[in-house]
């Protein structure tokens, strides 16, 4: 049986002419490494990176391209309330395996790419999945764009339930305002 790492590590010179493609669930204990220790990938409501792509050879370029789509549980900037929030997003990375030759790299700069290069040829397919993902991460959220949030006073979430603070603070200004002496 083959291992994930050999299934997610590639090395470019060995892949076929007719490529990869991929259409699976990489299961989350797999996808997610030591980047993640802040996230709560034991919540039942993490999921597994659905992933459908290709590896394919275009004018001898490496193009690593296809959709994957992540469900993660949050925890809303202004409320705090969990909520479950999908992430996607599309990919389309292009490698080289490093030029020996100036002939090629002068090929290369001409149409204008900037392929990665990778120098061993070996390419590591997870450990690019994972830097889309943090590219697409927000690290302020909102469990929706109607979230009232917590009262910043009595700390009262107010999508639930309601406070006087703000009616306090009107009638604290005005009771002020009435003490004021005016010199006449
Ligand atoms: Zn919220
Ligand atoms: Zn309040």
């Amino acid at each position: 049986m083959r291992s994930h790492r050999d299934k997610y590590n590639l090395i470019l010179q060995e892949v076929a002419r007719s490529g990869r493609q991929w259409n699976e669930s990489i299961s989350k204990q797999v996808f997610a490494d030591e980047s993640f220790a802040d996230l709560n990938v034991e919540s039942p409501d993490f999921g597994d990176f659905s992933w459908q792509g290709t590896l394919g050879v275009e004018a001898g370029q490496f193009v690593l391209s296809g959709k994957w789509k992540l469900q993660v549980p949050r925890a809303c900037s202004k409320c705090n309330g969990v909520f479950v929030d999908v992430l996607s997003g599309e990919i389309d990375e292009h490698y080289i395996i490093e030029p020996k030759h100036e002939e090629m790299q002068a090929e290369l700069e001409l149409t204008g790419n900037e392929p990665e290069a990778l120098e061993s040829g070996e390419l590591d397919v997870l450990a690019a999945l994972r830097e889309h993902f943090w590219l697409a991460w927000q690290p302020m959220v909102v469990c929706d764009r109607a979230c009232k949030g917590l009262c910043l006073q009595c700390g009262v979430d107010l999508n639930k339930g309601s406070c006087d603070c703000h009616k306090q603070v009107k009638e604290n200004a005005f009771a002020a305002l009435k003490n004021l002496k005016f010199d006449a």
